[in-house]
C-alpha cells in the first residue's frame, strides 16, 4: 500500500502546471516569443570569483594528493567557518560552526526538517506560502493551519492562535500538547514583503511563550535593502532557543544549478519526547543532534566543488561581484514597480525582495489574468492563487529576468492593457 497522504496534495506542483499551460500555448502559437517572469530561476551567470574557485577545485580533484571523496557530514570547515564569520559574527550574531549544516539547498532542508517532529505537531504557514512547507507536511499526514497575509493586514501574519475567537478547544496551540511549528519566510516568496525587527520579535516572543518552533526561511536575505528589516532571525533575542534558519546560495549567488545552502540548528533549541507513557515522563532532546543523526543517515553531503564555490562568495571580490548581480536584479524590481504602478496596478514587494505581488485588474481571478498575460502579451507570470487561497486576485512577477526581457515584458503589457 502506498502513502495515502500523497492524494491529499493539491493537484500538480504549481510550476509543472504553468509549464504545461505554456507548452500547450506554444503548440497553438509556435511563433510567439514568450518571456517568463514566472518561475524564480536566475538568469545571470556565476560571478568570476565562483568560476575561479570551481576551476581550482576541479584541478584539485584531478590529482590523487588533493582529490576529495566523501566530505564531513556537516560540511567542510572552510565553508562553515566562512558562514559563521561573514553571515553571523560580522552582524553581531554568535553562531557556532557546529550549529551550521551545509546542504544542497534550502528546498531539501525546509522540506525534510519536519521529519524530526511527531506526526501530531500542527503546522502553521502563511497564506500565500512557498508550497514546499505545505506539501512536505501533507505528505507526512500533518494538519496545517493557515495565517492569511493580505493587503488588509499589510501582509504581516497575525498570531490568531491565541485570539479568543479561535475558541479554547480549537486552539491549534493545543492545550492537548500536540505542539506547533510556524514556517516564516522573509523576505517573502511569493509576496516580496518583509517583517521589521519589531514584527519578527512578536513571533519569537510568541514561540518562546508557547513552546512553539519557528522554521525561518531566509533564502532571500541578500536582497534586503531596508535598515529595519532583519537579515537573520537570530538578530532577535531568544531566537536561538526556538528557531531554525534556512539559507540558500541559489538567489544570493546564482547557485540554482550548482546547489548549495545551509541550515542553522542552534544547540539551544530543544524538543521533547515521551520517555515513559506510563509515568508521563518527558525527555528533552537537542534538535541539533537529532538533525545531525538524520543527515548522516540520509544525506551524503554537498559536493566539494559546490562548497568551494560557496566559500568564494565570502572573499572581498566575491562579495563585490555578488552584490553587483543582486543590484542588477533589484534594478529590474525597481523598474517593474515604477512602470506597473504608472500603468495603474497595485504592486507590493520588490523593495527588499526580487518578487512583486501584483493585484490583478478589475478583480480578475489569478489564472484568468495569467491566461491574458500569456495570450495577449506573451508574458508568463505565476498565479497568486497557486500559493494559497489568499493569493487569489494576485500574480507574482520575478525580477530575475534580463534587463532587456523585463523592459520588453513591461512594454507589451502596457500595449495590450
Ligand atoms: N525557499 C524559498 C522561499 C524559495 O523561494 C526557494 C526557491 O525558490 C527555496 C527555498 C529553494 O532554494 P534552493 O534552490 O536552495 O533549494
Amino acid at each position: 500500500m502506498i502513502n495515502d497522504c500523497f492524494f491529499k496534495l493539491s493537484g500538480a506542483y504549481l510550476f509543472s502546471e504553468i509549464a504545461q499551460k505554456v507548452k500547450a500555448y506554444k503548440a497553438e502559437a509556435p511563433r510567439a516569443d514568450i518571456i517568463s517572469l514566472g518561475i524564480g530561476d536566475v538568469t545571470q551567470p556565476l560571478c568570476p570569483a565562483v568560476i575561479e574557485a570551481l576551476h581550482k577545485a576541479t584541478d584539485e580533484m584531478a590529482v590523487a594528493a588533493s582529490f576529495r571523496g566523501y566530505g564531513p557530514e556537516r560540511g567542510y570547515d572552510f565553508l562553515r567557518d566562512a558562514i559563521v564569520e561573514h553571515d553571523f559574527r560580522a552582524r553581531g550574531i554568535d553562531i557556532d560552526a557546529d550549529e551550521v549544516f551545509v546542504s544542497d539547498g534550502a528546498k531539501s532542508d525546509t522540506g525534510n526538517f519536519q521529519e524530526l517532529l511527531s506526526k501530531d505537531v500542527r503546522i502553521a504557514v502563511t497564506d500565500p506560502v512557498y508550497p514546499v512547507y505545505v506539501d512536505s507536511n501533507v505528505m507526512a499526514g500533518r494538519e496545517i493551519v493557515y495565517l492569511p497575509c493580505t493587503a488588509e493586514n499589510g501582509f504581516v501574519p497575525q498570531a490568531p492562535l491565541l485570539s479568543p475567537q479561535v475558541g479554547k478547544n480549537t486552539s491549534p496551540l493545543g492545550e492537548d500538547g500536540r505542539g506547533l511549528v510556524i514556517y516564516l519566510c522573509y523576505p517573502n516568496n511569493p509576496t516580496g514583503t518583509t517583517l521589521t525587527r519589531d514584527q519578527l520579535k512578536v513571533w519569537v516572543d510568541y514561540a518562546l511563550q508557547n513552546n512553539a518552533l519557528i522554521f525561518y526561511d531566509a533564502a532571500y536575505e541578500a536582497y534586503i535593502q531596508s535598515e529595519d528589516v532583519p537579515q537573520s532571525i537570530y538578530e532577535i533575542p531568544g531566537a536561538k532557543q526556538c528557531a531554525m534558519e534556512f539559507h540558500s546560495y541559489s538567489k544570493t549567488a546564482g547557485f540554482t544549478g550548482i546547489r548549495c545552502g545551509y541550515t542553522v540548528v542552534p544547540k539551544g533549541v530543544k524538543s521533547e519526547r515521551m520517555k515513559s507513557e506510563k509515568s508521563g515522563l518527558l525527555e528533552t532532546i537537542s534538535l541539533n543532534s537529532l538533525w545531525n543523526r538524520r543527515q548522516s543517515t540520509k544525506f551524503n553531503g554537498t559536493s566539494y566543488l559546490s562548497q568551494r564555490a560557496a566559500e568564494a562568495i565570502y572573499t572581498p571580490e566575491g562579495k563585490t561581484q555578488v552584490k553587483a548581480t543582486i543590484a542588477y536584479y533589484m534594478e529590474n524590481a525597481r523598474l517593474m514597480r515604477e512602470v506597473l504602478t504608472d500603468m495603474g496596478f497595485t504592486v507590493y514587494g520588490g523593495v527588499d525582495a526580487p518578487y512583486l505581488w501584483v493585484r490583478t485588474p478589475n478583480d480578475m481571478k489569478s489564472w484568468e489574468f495569467f491566461d491574458w498575460m500569456l495570450r495577449s502579451a506573451h508574458v508568463v507570470c505565476t498565479p497568486g492563487v497557486g500559493f494559497g487561497s489568499a493569493g487569489e486576485g494576485y500574480v507574482r512577477l520575478t525580477a530575475f529576468g534580463t534587463h532587456e526581457n523585463t523592459k520588453e515584458a513591461l512594454r507589451r503589457v502596457n500595449d495590450k492593457l
